[in-house]
């Protein structure tokens, strides 16, 4: 068993390392705090268009996109790196990780350069409208239409849950394009800009607080939307959500772990009890990052096992949960106390990842919903892992 990475690895941390000291943005520079998952201050962007062209940005891919063709192994230390420093990865992570990345997979090349690159650049932000009020899990149930007249698809219909919508140029939206054909069968996808007539976005607040905004609900009403926005085949949707949601699930764990490292940094446990749940918390760290390298090692390998990509995506957002229930709880009243911070002032990372208990615990619950919840990964587990039969 090997449990360090090789030489050519650690050297590319090390210059990845050196790249930060000698240009990440001082603390003055971040007075403007970005206010959802779409809006970008001025720094933010500058900020991510020097990572761009340093091919630092989205280091798998080639340097038009932002990257430098890099190994699995070299992009997890990519990551691990801005981990270590508190460092958020991009300030529209949706838009890079999940929407340009969709792009580049499923876009046309005229969609690459148009709508992908900028966004990686930090000219544009952008959201994803998948979810909606009776299709979440079951996103292949999604009512959204949209109606080929001409050269446009008229949209009509309802997202909800998309994330900084508010603040995004556009939306990579799903639609159904055949209501007659089989539920997975009959959804397209369609680059959306939040200013054509028609689009209405309404951000609403969290249980975090009724200042924080990032959730919305998007209205279409008669949106007449481009043919040219369609992304991959028309009614092939169900292709593009599954890349784009392995986009999203591609080291998941990582950021879960990192949470936790966090905590347990920021958690000083004084009782009995809670030194034993510091230890729980120690113990779940470790089995994550086991569990998350070994899977990181068969993926360097070529070798693909969805299963225990929801083992551990299951596994890290639960610990995630009962770490900040231990903090909380032992706070007490004080864990109430909003805002406050629990942490080191971070100032390349999010704000809320050092605000309150009651904040830290609050926002742990979306690790165990987005990207799947945990009963969808139970059944996900229940059917690949342990072979038993699907519910009738
Ligand atoms: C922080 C955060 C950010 C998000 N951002 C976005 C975004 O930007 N864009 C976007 O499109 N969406 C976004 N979402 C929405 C997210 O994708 C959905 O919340 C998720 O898919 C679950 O769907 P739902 O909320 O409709 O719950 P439902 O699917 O209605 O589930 C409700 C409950 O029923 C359970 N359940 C459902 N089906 C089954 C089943 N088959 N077996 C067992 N139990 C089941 C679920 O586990 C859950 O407990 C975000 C969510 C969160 C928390």
């Amino acid at each position: 068993m090997q449990l360090s990475f090789d030489p050519e690895v650690e050297s590319f941390r090390d210059e990845f390392s050196a790249f930060l000291d000698a240009n990440l943005p001082t603390e003055a520079e971040t007075l403007e705090r970005p206010r959802s998952v779409s809006h970008m201050p001025d720094w933010a962007r500058r900020w991510q268009r020097l990572l761009f062209d340093n091919g630092w940005l989205l280091p798998a891919q080639p340097p038009e996109f932002g990257g430098r063709n890099a190994s699995i192994l070299q992009q997890f230390v990519h990551l691990e790196e801005l981990c270590n420093r508190r460092i958020y990865h991009s300030f529209n992570p949706q838009g890079v990780n999940i929407i340009a990345a969709s792009l580049i997979s499923f876009g046309s090349d005229e969609q690459k350069h148009r709508w992908a690159v900028p966004v990686l650049k930090g000219e544009k932000t952008a959201s994803l409208g998948m979810s909606e009020p009776s299709a979440g899990s079951d996103l292949a149930s999604l009512r959204t239409r949209a109606v080929r007249d001409g050269d446009y698809f008229v949209v009509n219909g309802q997202k909800v849950w998309t994330s900084g919508a508010h603040d995004a140029d556009f939306l990579l939206t799903f639609v159904r394009t055949d209501p007659d054909a089989p539920k997975h069968k009959g959804i397209s996808v369609l680059i959306i800009p939040t200013d054509l007539p028609g689009v209405v976005c309404r951000p609403f607040a969290s249980i975090c607080g009724v200042e924080d905004k990032d959730f919305n609900e998007v209205f279409f009403t008669d949106v007449r939307v481009p043919a040219e926005n369609l992304v991959g085949p028309l009614n092939g949707g169900w292709g593009v959500a599954n890349g784009s949601l392995g986009h999203e699930r591609t080291m998941m764990w990582l950021g879960f772990a990192d949470r936790i490292a966090n905590m347990i940094g920021d958690f000083e446990p004084h009782t009995p009890l809670e030194k034993d749940q510091y230890a729980a918390m120690i113990m779940d760290y470790q089995a994550l990052r086991l569990m998350g390298s070994s899977g990181l090692a068969k993926a360097a390998r070529g070798e693909s096992d969805v299963a225990s990509v929801s083992v551990v995506k299951l596994f890290g957002s639960e610990a995630e949960l009962r770490a900040s229930e231990y903090a909380l709880t032992a706070a007490g009243s004080d864990g109430l106390v909003h805002p406050s911070s629990t942490g080191p002032y971070a100032h390349m990372n999010l704000d809320h990842y050092f605000a309150s208990w009651f904040e830290r615990h609050a926002r742990s619950f979306s690790g165990t919903i987005a990207g799947g919840t945990s009963e969808i990964q139970r059944n996900i587990i229940a059917q690949q892992v342990l072979g038993l039969p699907r519910a009738k």
